[in-house]
């Protein structure tokens, strides 16, 4: 099926017009040259961040590189790679992918995060790639998990293995979007669990974790929680898109 897809779009790609995750701009990619530019130039990967959440770091905390959130009060998480702000030009194009259920974002989305920051992790040491997941609730309503979509077409080392069957996410009802930092942590604690089957498998391995979007790090320090007490040696975050430091 992938091999098909892959087939359709480079054919797709030479023949028919299509519009710029970013900007709308009708040309031959799903994200155009002057969109990749911007993110290569400004994209949230250009600049000093911490190393273990991803947040964009002050000046003082640039000898240390980790913030002083994470100094004092260090996640379960070792490390964090964001692509761009959420404020930034892939905002958008998430929200399509997401909200208005159009599946095609997920290749330009995909696509911006290949041939900016992939690169950098071409060498990188892990054994598992796993999405943050969905409720079985939530996915039924919204027919797919946007995480899984992006992280199935990001290139990776091939000894990676990408799965959405490890980690897996109990329904919960109440909204999170609006709540308070403080209540999103009390929020996420219990939701996540490893499907028992895969649980062995895990001792001693490094796991990356893909999201779409960080915002506190609550829902990601819960699954790095959840990884480390059933022996991965080491969790690691990918993220399209991180927001600003919480207030
Ligand atoms: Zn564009
Ligand atoms: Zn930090």
């Amino acid at each position: 099926m992938r091999f098909l897809e892959k087939i359709f779009q480079t054919f797709s790609s030479q023949v028919l017009p299509t519009a710029c995750i970013a900007c709308g701009l009708f040309q031959k990619l799903s994200i155009c040259e002057k969109c990749l530019d911007l993110l290569k130039a400004d994209g949230l990967l250009n600049y000093e961040c911490c190393l273990q959440c991803g947040i964009c770091l002050e000046v003082p905390e640039l000898n240390e590189r980790r913030c002083a959130q994470c100094v004092n009060n260090p996640p379960y998480f070792d490390n964090t790679y964001c692509l761009d702000r959420y404020a930034g030009i892939l905002q958008e194009g998430l929200h399509q992918l997401k909200y208005q259920k159009r599946l095609a974002f997920a290749n330009g989305l995909a696509s911006a995060w290949n041939q900016t920051i992939a690169d950098q992790f071409i060498d990188q040491h892990a054994n598992y790639l796993l999405p943050v997941p969905l409720s079985t609730e939530k996915l039924a309503v919204r027919g797919f998990n946007q995480s899984w979509e992006i992280a199935q077409r990001i290139c990776c080392a091939s000894h990676i293995t990408k799965s959405s069957y490890i980690l897996r996410r109990d329904h919960y009802s109440e909204h999170q979007a609006g709540r308070s930092f403080v209540s999103r942590h009390h929020s996420v604690r219990g939701m996540f669990y490893i499907e028992p089957m895969y649980l062995a498998s895990l001792e001693n391995k490094v796991v990356i974790v893909f999201d779409d979007v960080m915002t506190t790090g609550a829902t990601l320090n819960e699954i790095a929680g959840i990884l480390k007490d059933n022996g991965v040696s080491c969790v690691i975050n990918w993220v399209l898109l991180r927001t600003s430091k919480a207030t």
